[in-house]
Formats: structure tokens, C-alpha cells, sequence
């Protein structure tokens, strides 16, 4: 079975430190050679829950199975998990968090790498999943300056095609409110713009930095990746932005995330690729799902679940 064998966890959690100052945790574990460290972005609470997901399925249907798990009847909580792998001779980032985008609920990813003994100038590559705000955000401030200064950064090309455009499609997502697509175009610009000269562009199934290699995963973007690692024999997918939700959307693919650029081709992906990676047994890395973000999953009756990687978060 592949999984993390040889796991060397350090965990910390929120404490606070005798000055005050706000320490955040990190979870560090190998994949074969391959040190894997995940720290917090934050979190984005998600409310109400419908129509943000599982627009147009009865109401009583959504609040039951939400019920029955014993989950929040009125908001989703995201989690914001980066992942860090760090080879022989890279320091390599998936995904770069919100940046200053959403308020003071995210962008603590440049205060929680440090409290993992990581410095913004040591990230030699930045993997981006895919452009939208939450995870293309972090590689500009505010000022527009990159945080990242000496990282190379991998992008889908077709996600860059997209956002470049001079008119995304959004005319078979769900999507209505109109002042955060434009948000969310701007945010991508922004930041596609401002890293441009350590840009490189990617195609699907294309293997990058020696353990890493990318899959498009279309519907939640057009571009949207599923990310490969691996070292020898052992792999870890991260599955970047195709659930939002484990009771939601794992269990029931089909009812769908709102903020998805095409709903139905984002079902459809959604129930391959996690179809695939219950019968391969694979190690999951969630960006969104509770910290830190790991697990599996399993059949349920017809469909799958998530079954969480348990972790105790002792303070340092
Ligand atoms: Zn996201």
C-alpha cells in the first residue's frame, strides 16, 4: 500500500508566547526522501451554506445529510493548508494563500512559514493549482510587490490563457455574484502580471523539479491542476480546489460547488479523480478540508467519503 511510511510529525499549534506575539502551527512529515511540511493560511468561513454549494438541490435534503454528520447547518469552514516539499535541492511551495485579498482571517502564511523555520527568499519554486484569489493571492502584497523573490513559478497554461483573455467565460458556472468575478479576475492579473519573469507554463501531465507532476483537473477553472508528489514508490496527490467540503461534496459529487467556472465538467472531474484515488488508495493532501488537510478516501454505498488522517496538535 503507498503511504507516509517513515512519518516524522513535528506539530504545533495556536499558542501564544510569553511576549505575546501569535505562534501558529505547522505539521512536518517525509514522503520517501521528500521532508513535506504544511502550514496555515488561514481559514474562509463559508455562509450561508446553499447556494455556495449545492446550488438547486432541496434544502431539507442538504440540511439532513449535514445533520446526520453532525456539521454546521450554517457555514462552511475552509481551511487554507500549504503544502511545502522540500527535495535535495529545492524548497518547493504549492499554492501561495490569499495574500492581503480577504482580510484578517487569511494571509498568515509569511508569519506561520517562519514559525516552520522558513524564510519567503528560501521558496526556489511556487506550484500554483490554479488562479483564483485564495490561491494565487500570497505571491503579491498589497503594494503589488513579490513575496517570493528567487522562486520560479509553474502555472497550467491553459489557466493562464484564461485569465489573460480579455473576457473569462463564466457563462456555464453558477456564479451570479458579478463584483467578485471581477475580483477575481483582477487578483489574477495582478499577480500572472507581477511574477511574469519567473513564470513558466505547464501541460497537463507535464512532470516538473524531479517530484512533481501536474494533472489537469478542469471545471472548478479551466486549468485547474490536481498536483502529483513523489519520491520512489510513495505518492501524495493534493487535490487543490476539486471538494470544498467532504460531507458535500465527496459524499455527493454531483450537488456541486457554486464557485465552480463549469459546474458540470467540475462534477465530472470531481467523481473521476476521486473514484481513482479510492481504488489506488492514494494519500490525499486537501487544500481546503480540515487541518492538516490529509486523508483518504473510501466507498460509502454508492458513493465515497472522507476518512481524515488522525493528528494530535500538542503545543510547542
Ligand atoms: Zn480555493
Amino acid at each position: 500500500m503507498l503511504g507516509l511510511t517513515d512519518i516524522r510529525s513535528l506539530f504545533a499549534a495556536t499558542a501564544t508566547t510569553g511576549r505575546g506575539k501569535e505562534v501558529r502551527g505547522f505539521h512536518r512529515f517525509m514522503l520517501g526522501k521528500l521532508e513535506l511540511t504544511v502550514v496555515t493560511d488561514g481559514h474562509i468561513l463559508m455562509k450561508p451554506v446553499q447556494p455556495n454549494f449545492a446550488p438547486g438541490i432541496a434544502a431539507a435534503k442538504v440540511e439532513q445529510v449535514l445533520k446526520d454528520n453532525f456539521a454546521s447547518r450554517s457555514e462552511v469552514d475552509l481551511g487554507i493548508n500549504i503544502l511545502l516539499v522540500r527535495s535535495a535541492d529545492k524548497l518547493i511551495m504549492i499554492d501561495s494563500g490569499c495574500g492581503s485579498n480577504f482580510g484578517k482571517d487569511s494571509g498568515w502564511l509569511i508569519q506561520n512559514l517562519a514559525n516552520a523555520g522558513i524564510k519567503a527568499t528560501e521558496i526556489t519554486d511556487v506550484v500554483i493549482s490554479h488562479a483564483h484569489p485564495d490561491h494565487i493571492g500570497g505571491l503579491t502584497d498589497q503594494d503589488g510587490k513579490v513575496v517570493f523573490p528567487n522562486a520560479d513559478i509553474y502555472l497550467s497554461r491553459i489557466e493562464h490563457d484564461f485569465w489573460m483573455s480579455p473576457s473569462p467565460d463564466f457563462s456555464r458556472s453558477k456564479l451570479k455574484d458579478e463584483a467578485l468575478k471581477k475580483l477575481v479576475v483582477e487578483v489574477a492579473r495582478k499577480n500572472i502580471l507581477a511574477i511574469r519573469p519567473h513564470l513558466h507554463l505547464v501541460d497537463d501531465g507535464e512532470e516538473i523539479l524531479d517530484c512533481i507532476k501536474m494533472q489537469l483537473a478542469a471545471g472548478h477553472t479551466p486549468g485547474h491542476c490536481i498536483i502529483h508528489v513523489f519520491s520512489g514508490a510513495e505518492r501524495l496527490c493534493h487535490i487543490a480546489d476539486l471538494v470544498h467540503s467532504a460531507v458535500l461534496v465527496i459524499e455527493h459529487p454531483e450537488w456541486g460547488f457554486e464557485g465552480d467556472t463549469d459546474f458540470d465538467l467540475a462534477v465530472k472531474s470531481r467523481k473521476t479523480v476521486m473514484e481513482a484515488l479510492a481504488a489506488s488508495r492514494t494519500t490525499i493532501f486537501s487544500y481546503h478540508l480540515p487541518w492538516p488537510g490529509i486523508g483518504h478516501v473510501r466507498r460509502k454505498g454508492e458513493g465515497l467519503e472522507w476518512v481524515q488522517q488522525p493528528s494530535a496538535l500538542p503545543y510547542p
